[in-house]
Order: structure tokens, then sequence, then C-alpha cells
């Protein structure tokens, strides 16, 4: 996804946002997006699936090896998640500091995790750490034309 250039803003990005099984059976979803959207972030993708161990083996690729692998692909299997693209300036970054750190326990209050969350491996959401693994990410859960091309009514009112 190239940045896009907005007339008299910055360029925009896009993150790749899932809340995991945890967060959708502990009824956080509206509270994860209501912070998105409050902030100003523009939502161009979202469902609900049951991902295929397939799909969670190939999103957590970059672990395989590492002894929290096979729990970690068939927890995110094991039910529902919901998966959102948001853009905005500098959502990638933002999106990290909304969610927090990776061990809930070291996750400052106010953060996703830091509210939410008590153990590692049931920690409510994944975010895109790069613009890179953003890119990978949208294209792996989402087909291009799942994406809304789209623009904000509210959009001058939130960039200078
Ligand atoms: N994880 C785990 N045990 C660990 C480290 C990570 O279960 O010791 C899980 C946790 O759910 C985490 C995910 O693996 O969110 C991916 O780890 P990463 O280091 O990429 O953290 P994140 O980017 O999600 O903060």
């Amino acid at each position: 996804f190239a940045p896009i250039a907005l007339a008299g803003s910055s360029p925009q990005e896009r993150t790749f946002i899932m809340i995991k099984p945890d967060g959708v059976h502990r009824g956080l979803v509206a509270d994860i997006i209501k912070r998105f959207e409050a902030k100003g972030y523009k939502l161009v993708g979202i469902k609900v699936l049951v991902p295929s161990k397939d799909l969670a083996g190939k999103h957590y690729a970059e672990h395989e090896g590492k002894p929290f692998y096979p729990g970690l692909v068939n927890f995110l299997s094991s039910g529902a998640v919901v998966a959102m693209v948001w853009e905005g300036k500098e959502v990638i970054k933002t999106g990290r500091t909304f969610i927090g750190a990776t061990n809930p326990l070291a996750s400052a209050p106010g953060t996703i995790r830091g509210d939410y969350g008590i153990d590692v491996g049931r920690n409510i959401i994944h975010g895109s750490d790069s613009v890179d693994s953003a890119q990978k990410e949208i294209a792996l859960w989402f087909k291009p034309a799942e994406l809304a091309e789209y623009e904000l009514i509210s959009k001058k009112w939130v960039y200078e």
C-alpha cells in the first residue's frame, strides 16, 4: 500500500488490527473500535472470521519454531476474530501505542492490554509493528475488493 498524498495533509498509512478470540469472547470489540474511531482514524476494512490453522500459522510465521508458536496458532484459530484495516497519519505507531506491551502485566493502564489483560497468551489484540508487516498482513487477511475507498467527511476537522 503506497502512502496516499492528501491535499494539505501528511501521507496516510494503513495498519492491520485484529481482535483475537479472547477479546471477542470478553466483549471488547466495541471498546477497541471506539478508540481508533474516536482518535480520527478511518476504518477501511472489517470482518469476523474463525481463522484456519493455515492462516493463523502464516500470520505468526515469524515465530515458527518458538515454544509458544503451536499454542499461539491453536489459540488464534480456536474462535472468531475481528480483522480490521485502519488508515490515517502514523496509524501503525499509534495503534501499537493504543495496544500496549506484548505482556499485559507490563502494559500501562490506558492501553488496551494494560486495561484488560493479564497473561501474554491472552493479550486480546494484534497490531502491525511496521510498514512492511502492515502491508504483508493486510494482503494476507484481506482481498483488495474488501477494502473500501472513501473519504471521511470529518477529515478536514481531524487534519489541518
Ligand atoms: N506470545 C506468547 N508467548 C510469548 C510471546 C508471545 O504467547 O512468550 C504471543 C502473544 O499473543 C503475542 C504474539 O505471540 O501477542 C506475538 O508475539 P510478538 O512478540 O510479535 O508480540 P506483539 O507484536 O503481539 O506485541
